[in-house]
């Protein structure tokens, strides 16, 4: 479907095309006319899909063709981290280019300027503003934040927001909003708290349904069957042996981002860190250098693993194996968007197999194993279901 059998405003055809978009994508399809309808709607759609576009072009189009409160918020995007606000705000930059409409991103972690700078807009008004749930309330508890006017809300990765713990700030900040208004809800995964938190908010919504826990099928995904002390030198080996220009390293845990940082960097490997001990402004520094080609290899927490838009990553690592199936999904998804090719490596301790044999089960088929050079030593055998007993063999 083309943008402009929709009948987008004029302004905001220009602004897709300055972003090179020449086709809808499914979601964009199936999302932007009941949203250009006024209809709420509960989406069940994955990152990589085009759903930011998804939402903000229908609600760009009623935004400037439709009365405007000027000096109040018209849009509330709540989002989980700082990273996904920041880049939504930059879409709504490139998308609204052409239009007179405001927006400002508004997350914790910044310094007091920030703090100062979003403390104005929220004051005087600014057309959407997209934040973290934590940040609002901050702001709302002052009690200057203009929200008489807003007639959009919007709730993106909302599963992701829950499990970080955000229900009762989402649950307060919609008290603040005024009862009429136009709701979007968007979800990976849609699990039963989701639809308690949808009954909430929602009113008649539409239910768009495209998340299938898939892989995107342009990306190469193979796993490393090793034990758990191998992995780091294996890992420097992947990356010393071929040459990635962008590569993201996945860590559950902190402590093994630092270690693993650490290490590549005695290798002299041009990596850099990104989780939440770090302060914003060299998490910021770092995306943008590794945007940028200064840093090659972002080694990361989940963090990163969702609504991240780089778009040129050629290779993603899971250093150990991610929680669930839709986590893992998340993360290797951050290499081949928007249709171009990448590929995932996973490495799996002993502890682990029998968790990455259900994330296969949730694929709906195994992954490839590949073969550890010999000279890394006896590997395990793959075998998740038995007890693990001296199973290893040599170089397979
Ligand atoms: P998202 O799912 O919103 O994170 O978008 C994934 C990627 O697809 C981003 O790089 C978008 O800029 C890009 N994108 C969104 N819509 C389109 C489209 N209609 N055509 C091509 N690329 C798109």
């Amino acid at each position: 479907m083309k943008f402009i059998d929709l009948g987008l405003d004029p302004r905001i055809l220009e602004g897709i095309d300055s972003m090179g978009y020449e086709n809808a994508t499914p979601v964009q399809e199936q999302v932007m006319v009941p949203v250009l309808e006024g209809k709420d709607i509960i989406a069940a759609a994955q990152t990589g899909t085009g759903k930011t576009a998804a939402f903000l072009l229908p609600l760009l189009h009623r935004l400037i063709t439709s009365p405007h409160t000027a000096g109040d918020i018209n849009a509330m995007v709540i989002v989980p981290t700082r990273e996904l606000a920041i880049q939504i705000a930059e879409s709504i930059e490139g998308l609204s280019y052409f239009t007179d409409v405001s927006s400002i991103a508004v997350y914790g972690g910044g310094d007091g300027d920030s703090f100062i700078t979003e403390k104005k807009a929220l004051s005087t008004g600014v057309d959407i503003v997209v934040c973290t749930p934590g940040r609002m309330i901050a702001h709302l508890n002052m009690g200057y934040v203009k929200l008489k006017g807003l007639k959009y809300l919007v709730l993106d990765e909302a599963d992701r927001m829950l499990d970080m713990g955000f229900n009762e700030d989402i649950t307060k900040i919609i008290t603040f909003l005024p009862k009429e208004r136009q709701n979007l809800l968007f979800s990976a995964t849609m699990p039963a708290k989701m639809r308690v938190l949808a009954k909430k908010i929602l009113h008649e919504p539409v239910e768009i349904n495209i998340a299938i826990s898939k892989a995107p099928e342009q990306i190469v995904q193979k796993a490393f069957v090793v034990f758990e002390v191998q992995k780091v030198a294996i890992i420097k080996d992947m990356l010393r042996s071929n040459n990635y220009s962008k590569v993201v390293v996945f860590c559950s845990k902190k402590q093994s981002v630092k270690q693993l940082t650490a290490e590549l960097k005695r290798a002299k490997l041009a990596a850099e860190e990104i989780h939440s001990d770090l302060d914003q402004k060299s998490r910021e520094q770092y995306l943008q250098d590794f945007r940028n080609n200064k840093v090659t290899i972002l080694v990361a927490t989940d963090i990163l693993s969702r609504g991240i838009d780089i778009d040129d990553i050629d290779l993603v690592i899971n250093y150990d194996v991610p929680n669930d199936g839709e986590d893992y999904i998340h993360r290797i998804g951050r290499t081949a968007r928007a249709a171009t090719s990448g590929t995932a490596f996973t490495l799996i301790s002993e502890k682990e197999q029998s968790k990455f044999s259900d994330i296969e089960e949730l694929l709906g088929a195994p992954v490839l194993k590949g073969n550890v050079p010999e000279e890394f030593g006896p590997t395990p055998n793959y075998a998740p279901r038995q007890k693990k007993q001296g199973n290893f063999k040599r170089g397979r």
